[in-house]
């Protein structure tokens, strides 16, 4: 495995302007495995001018046809290179090696998908009447910057950068500081490939300073954001100093789920939800399913299954078989964890299962155990913000209208779902909840395919689906007088 991680800009791996470099730390063993190189203001503006300047270079000469093919090559190399991406994504990141091999896959789906979405964009023609030709161009946005986090760095990469360039525009890409080597990684299968210069860049480094930097230029003429809130509101303040049209910006969630089965014989789908979220990722997901709203006659089955199912939950470093969920990927994060757990405590919430550093692990490594509180309400903290780990909140309601408005009273709006046999319920729900994503009987359609995103604080815009390549691209409207002596 590669050691030592450079800046890509304008085509060539380079160290920052200042030379410094940052160690790279194994979550599960709070060892150092890695080197990364962090960019500096100049760097980010480096990057910035080789994506405007590749705007009219060889790239400018590619067909739809020829940039759909190429993200569909880079798709193939990504899987070619899945095992090396998995361990590489499991090590810095903390993820199981089977949930960093579906990742790789998702990276190679979103290049595959959009690549063939190259080729489809169209433009139109309006009738004014005799004497005039009225056309709409449909052109790409420019330069665009993407401001990707750590809990899917390959996925979410894929998931704006693919559509981007199979739109024709250019990319500076700002992993986020503690997690960018896979982002490198996969920026040399774009090299590999064929990539022209500056057309894709990577400067890893401190988000506080080159987002900055990053956000407020005005040669970019799109920002794609995906982070928390707070630096959400920061990315669109810099982002209206030039008008900078805001792509997208997936902020995270608060996912309702609500358990409405006929009875308990039908509890194996949401006990198996409810570990899966807090096994997939260590809970560190934006649509991650942390509030469960149980009917009343359910709930005392709900949790005495949920424990069961959390306990033979394995927890522990990629390196072992078998192992349901890693380390949190930072000692940030773990951290926050921990405090919203004793936090859980304190509000009165009752601990179910979990509830601190799992047993036989030692002290090193980030593992936080799953956990689950009971008797919550919806004016407890950890009900009310993202806690982005292995933790789930239980609250018993005693009606489907209660379950609604209690999922429906949040700040954020991104994803939620039903657990019904009840086809009428099902559909009735979907209508009443206030998010962009709903699932029924189930947590899948996250990608690709579908369109993503929220509404309220978890963010504007949405990514995967067919329209969203769309908002990679601008309308430029020309007329002509036909009429001219
Ligand atoms: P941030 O929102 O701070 O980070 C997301 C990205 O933004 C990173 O690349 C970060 O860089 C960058 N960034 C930081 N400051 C700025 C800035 N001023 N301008 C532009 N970009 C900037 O999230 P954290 O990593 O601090 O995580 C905190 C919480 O956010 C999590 O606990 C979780 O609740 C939520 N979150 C939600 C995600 C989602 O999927 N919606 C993803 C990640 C986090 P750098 O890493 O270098 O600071």
């Amino acid at each position: 495995m590669n050691t030592s991680y450079q800046l890509f800009i304008n085509g060539v791996w380079r160290e920052g302007s200042d030379g410094t470099k940052v160690p790279v730390i194994n979550p599960a063993t709070e060892e150092i495995f890695a080197e990364v190189s962090w960019g500096t203001p100049e760097d980010a503006i480096l990057a910035l001018k080789a994506g405007q300047k590749a705007l009219s270079g060889e790239w400018s000469t590619w067909s739809p046809a020829r940039r759909g093919r190429f993200l569909t090559s880079v798709a193939a190399a990504v899987r070619r290179n899945a095992a090396e991406l998995a361990q590489l994504l499991s090590s810095e990141q903390g993820k199981p090696l089977h949930q960093a091999t579906s990742e790789v896959e998702d990276a190679a789906r979103y290049l595959e998908y959009f690549g063939g979405c190259a080729d489809k964009l169209t433009g139109m023609t309006i009738d004014l009447g005799p004497g005039q030709l009225d056309f709409v161009l449909r052109e790409p946005l420019g330069l665009t910057v993407h401001i990707a986090p750590w809990n899917y760095p390959l996925d979410i990469f894929c998931r704006s950068v693919a559509p981007a360039l199979a739109a024709g525009n250019t990319c500076v890409v700002k992993p986020a500081e503690e997690i960018s080597l896979v982002s490198l990684a996969l920026a040399s299968l774009f090299q590999q490939e064929g990539i022209p210069a500056g057309v894709l860049n990577v400067v890893p480094g401190p988000g506080a300073v080159l987002g900055k930097v990053l956000t407020e230029d005005p040669r970019v003429r799109g920002i794609v954001f995906t982070g928390s809130v707070e630096t959400g509101r920061k990315v669109l303040e810099a982002a209206s100093r030039n008008i900078t049209p805001v792509i997208s910006m997936e902020l995270g969630g608060k996912a309702a789920s609500l358990v409405f089965v006929k009875d308990a014989s039908e509890l194996d789908g949401p006990v198996g939800g409810a570990a899966g979220a807090m096994a997939w990722n260590a809970g560190q997901s934006c649509g991650q399913r942390s509030r469960w709203y149980v009917r009343r006659d359910l709930y005392a089955p709900f949790l005495e299954r949920v424990a069961e199912r959390v306990r033979s939950l394995k927890v522990g470093p990629f390196t072992q078989p078998g192992v349901s969920l890693g380390p949190l990927a930072s000692k940030k994060q773990f951290d926050k964890v921990m405090s919203y757990i004793r936090l859980g405590q304190s509000e009165g919430a009752r601990l179910i299962v979990g509830g601190g550093r799992p047993e036989g692990l030692g002290e090193k490594g980030y593992f936080v155990a799953p956990t689950v509180f009971a008797d919550c309400h919806n004016r407890m903290q950890i009900v009310r913000e993202e806690i982005f780990g292995p933790v789930i909140t239980v609250i018993p309601v005693d009606s489907l209208d209660e379950a609604v408005a209690l999922a429906n009273d949040s700040s954020y709006g991104l994803s939620s779902e039903i657990w019904t046999s009840d086809l009428t319920e099902a559909h009735s729900v979907a209508a009443r909840l206030d998010v962009g994503h709903v699932t029924i009987n189930g947590s899948a359609a996250f990608g690709f395919e579908v369109p993503f995103g929220g509404v309220k604080l978890s963010g504007l815009g949405r990514e995967g689906g067919p329209e969203a390549i769309l908002a990679y691209t601008r309308l430029k409207n020309v007329w002509i007088n036909l009429n001219r002596k």
